[in-house]
């Protein structure tokens, strides 16, 4: 009678949880001739970087903790915590790193100051698309570079996403040449900023909250944020006219990391769900972005004017860009080792792009 009480709590999955959320091992139980699987059940702790139910982002993360539950047959709980709930925004990777959460979901460029060789696996001014991004990184070596260095944090780091091209930002004053950006400050950060400050902008770092009264009250001149699904919930539209088209995040990188040692402890079973399951909300995410900026793009106001870059500003941003790779491949040999490897996916890439991809939209005009 014992053993069928067993039984059957073991089969309802309601084991004793640890103070971490954790839990382990797995118990099969032989029932006549077939081999049921009995999964204890494990609930996790994932701190983000966005707010609660931040569209497309947060409300991806949550799905992904939602399709985690559901293939796992609630036997994997992810409990996902919005910034500044559990953990503040920009310390999940400490935290994690540490082992006082299991997982967090963030942007890569953030951890910059960690090592400058992370800035790459986010993504790249002028550079790869999100769909050759996600390329390099499962075929071209990207992942096993980026667990390598996150493994030196005690990370383990999956793509959790991704935005799709970003739009330029938003300006007060038209720009007509590279001169025009001299002493503008600018919200605007990773290697994009890092160019920009070549170009002479005065690239500032406001916290999201704080984005929108400066660009009203001329704090700053302008601002970069994503693309018009959610720089018009920002309300930019009412603070600036000129709407530039992107070239400094042409695909960024969103992650899904956790504690290498709580990652390590997950069944086999586990990994693969949170494996599918990240691959399904990264796929999602840039489907959602994409048809979200179509529509918003369609609905921004009269007094908006979407523009190009200038060209010479462009081709400045070309050079300051190289400057920028080199002075930081000379400083940092982890930078220069996975630059190399994002630079021959691009090589291999470019002449297979040149006559699919970039060859076809032109034709199709
Ligand atoms: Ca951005």
């Amino acid at each position: 009678m014992k053993r069928r009480d067993f039984l059957t709590t073991s089969a309802l999955g309601i084991g004793a949880l640890t103070l971490n959320g954790c839990y382990r091992e797995e118990n099969r139980v032989k029932d006549k001739n077939v081999n049921i699987s009995r999964v204890k059940k494990v609930t996790l702790k994932l701190a983000t970087s966005w707010p609660s139910h931040f569209p497309i982002m947060g409300t991806g993360v949550e799905n992904f903790a939602k399709r985690c539950f559901e293939l796992s047959g609630g036997s994997l709980e992810i409990k996902v915590y919005p910034k500044n709930i559990l953990v503040p925004a920009l310390q999940v990777f400490d935290t994690t790193s540490l082992g006082q959460i299991d997982a967090f979901h963030s942007g890569v460029y953030y951890w910059k100051g960690k090592n400058s060789a992370f800035s790459i696996f986010g993504g790249m001014p002028l550079g790869l698309t999100s769909e050759e991004m996600i390329t390099w990184l499962k075929f071209g070596g990207g992942m096993e570079l980026w667990r390598e260095l996150y493994g030196k944090f005690n990370l383990y780091p999956l793509i959790g996403g991704s935005t799709g091209p970003q739009m330029g930002g938003w300006f007060k004053k038209e720009i007509k040449s590279v001169a025009d950006l001299k002493g503008l400050k600018m919200r605007i950060p990773g290697l994009g900023g890092e160019v920009m400050k070549r170009l002479g902008v005065n690239p500032v770092l406001l916290p999201a909250g704080e984005i929108f009264t400066s660009l009203e009250r001329g704090t700053i001149d302008a601002t970069e944020w994503v693309g018009p699904a959610l720089d018009s919930m920002m309300g930019f539209d009412k603070a600036a006219d000129y709407y530039y088209t992107g070239w400094h995040e042409p695909g960024s990188i969103l992650e899904i990391t956790f504690n290498k040692n709580r990652w390590e402890q997950l069944t086999p079973q586990h990994q693969a769900i949170i494996k599918t399951a990240s691959e399904e909300m990264t796929g999602t995410m840039i489907q959602e972005f994409r048809y979200k900026n179509a529509k918003a793009l369609q609905e921004l106001p009269e007094n908006v004017k979407i523009k190009n870059f200038p060209k010479d500003m462009m081709e400045s941003a070309k050079i300051a860009l190289k400057e920028v790779l080199e002075s930081e491949s000379k400083k940092n040999i982890d930078f220069k080792r996975v630059l190399e490897s994002y630079n021959n996916f691009t090589k291999l890439n470019r002449n297979w792009d040149e006559i699919s991809t970039k060859n076809f939209l032109n034709i199709r005009g």
